[in-house]
């Protein structure tokens, strides 16, 4: 279960996306609605943005799931 309180300003419920790349790592990003920072987490571990996007640099085969809130 993905810890969705923001960290930089302790909101809760941030929306959470998940990327899914074939053959690569399960990808997900917490954005918030209040001051819309964001964490990358990669394989379940919070990554950089920079290093995030290098993940998924130069694919064509990911795609953005948007995962309810709750589930
Ligand atoms: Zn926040």
């Amino acid at each position: 279960m993905t810890d969705t309180t923001c960290r930089h300003c302790g909101r809760p419920g941030q929306i959470e996306l998940q990327l899914t790349i074939k053959e690569g790592p399960a990808m997900t990003m917490l954005s918030c609605g209040g001051c819309e920072h964001r964490t990358w987490l990669v394989d379940g571990e919070e990554v950089s943005k920079a290093r995030a996007l290098a993940v998924v640099a130069g694919r064509d085969d990911f795609a953005l799931v948007h995962k309810p809130r709750g589930s």
